[in-house]
């Protein structure tokens, strides 16, 4: 099969979007400072402190922290609320723990995981409040939407029973929230009521988002001025960043209308597939924007997806030995989803 004359359908990441026009836009007018100058717990950069204004409102907090990064945000987040060394609930497979190693790494913070089973990132309660009756956790992470669960959700009542143990053990509760506005978009409830429950939330300007750079960490005031220096702590302070800050006021404000048309292609394409005979689908956790697919082929995910670009020119991201994931994200249409659809079916059809 010839795939040239093909356009390149890139399904790995929403990491991938790129920032708006109106984003270049209020980047290059935006006016600056040095946010790494302090006054009274808010830097000299009128953009980065209006970027924070906003967040703190779209998420419900008392404020907000402009981190260059999500693994920099929920490593903040963790140094702020556990002592070095202390343990923490994660599930194991949580971003927080899989792709974020630093946090877990003895010589750095040495936190220590505590493994609670999780069905698509909903804890046992049973098990979770037995844990914390131990008295020797000091934080319970949770992710909404669950990365590796398929970018499935948590409800505010899956949030508030996590939320309702942790609080009668007096220990504090951080969301990894890389995509919360897919969630809450997915849900139908504003992001406020999500996160309500939560001490700590971080937010991905950077991935559906559509800024090119950036996160977002929110919580109480007191939070978020310790938050600030461990940010300095780890270099994370920067200076005229208004120029980064001045996207991300255009991706609260504007992009997160939209995520919902990602979440409704994201279905639409794995309807689309689910009588593909190589591919395994759980159409139950394809509740946001991303679709993952277990292969059922000799082929490893790496194999198929260097093959399926090769010869198709559609992109996918594996995930694992036999697993590939596909992300919508702005500037993926829904022809480009019907394209995509329509070559891996050939693909598959011609193994
Ligand atoms: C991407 C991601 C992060 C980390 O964000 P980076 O900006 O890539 O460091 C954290 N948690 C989840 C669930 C993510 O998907």
């Amino acid at each position: 099969m010839s795939s040239s004359g093909l356009d390149v359908i890139d399904l790995r990441s929403d990491t991938l979007s790129l920032p708006t026009s109106e984003m270049l836009s209020a980047m290059a007018h935006a006016e600056l400072g040095d946010d790494g100058r302090d006054v009274s717990g808010k830097g000299e950069d009128p953009t980065v402190n209006r970027l924070e204004e906003v967040a703190a409102r779209r998420l419900g907090k008392e404020d907000a922290l402009f981190v260059p990064s999500g693994t920099m945000g929920n490593m903040i987040a963790l140094m702020v609320h556990a002592p070095r060394g202390s343990s923490i609930v994660v599930d194991n497979e949580a971003h927080v723990y899989r792709m974020e190693k630093g946090n877990f790494v003895e010589g750095l913070h040495g936190f220590k995981p505590v493994f609670v089973p999780a069905r698509k990132g909903f804890y046992d309660l049973d098990v979770l409040d037995r844990f914390l009756s131990c008295g020797h956790v000091s934080l319970v992470c949770i992710e909404n939407t669950h990365n590796f669960a398929g970018g499935a959700v948590l409800s505010p009542e899956q949030t508030e029973a996590i939320s309702d143990i942790c609080a009668r053990h007096e220990v504090p509760l951080h969301l990894d929230g890389a995509r919360v506005f897919h969630a809450a978009a997915a849900l139908g409830v504003n992001a406020p009521d999500l996160v309500r429950r939560v001490d700590s939330v971080m937010v991905c300007l950077s991935k559906g988002l559509c800024a090119p750079v950036g996160s977002m960490l929110a919580g109480t005031r007191d939070f978020i001025r310790s938050a600030r220096g461990k940010r300095k702590l780890l270099g994370g302070q920067m200076r005229q960043v208004g120029v980064l800050a001045a996207a991300g006021i255009v991706a609260l404000e504007k992009m997160t209308l939209r995520v919902q048309d990602d979440n409704v292609l994201a279905r639409m394409l794995a309807e689309s597939l689910a009588d593909v005979d190589y591919f395994d689908i759980d159409i139950g956790t394809v509740q946001t924007n991303m679709v993952r697919v277990t292969l059922k082929t000799q082929l490893t995910a790496e194999q198929f997806a260097s093959r399926l670009c090769d010869e198709y020119r559609v992109k996918v991201g594996p995930v694992s030995q036999d697993m590939f994931r596909m992300v919508v994200y702005n500037g993926i249409s829904k022809m480009d989803i019907e394209s995509a659809a329509g070559r891996i079916k050939s693909f598959c059809n011609a193994l």
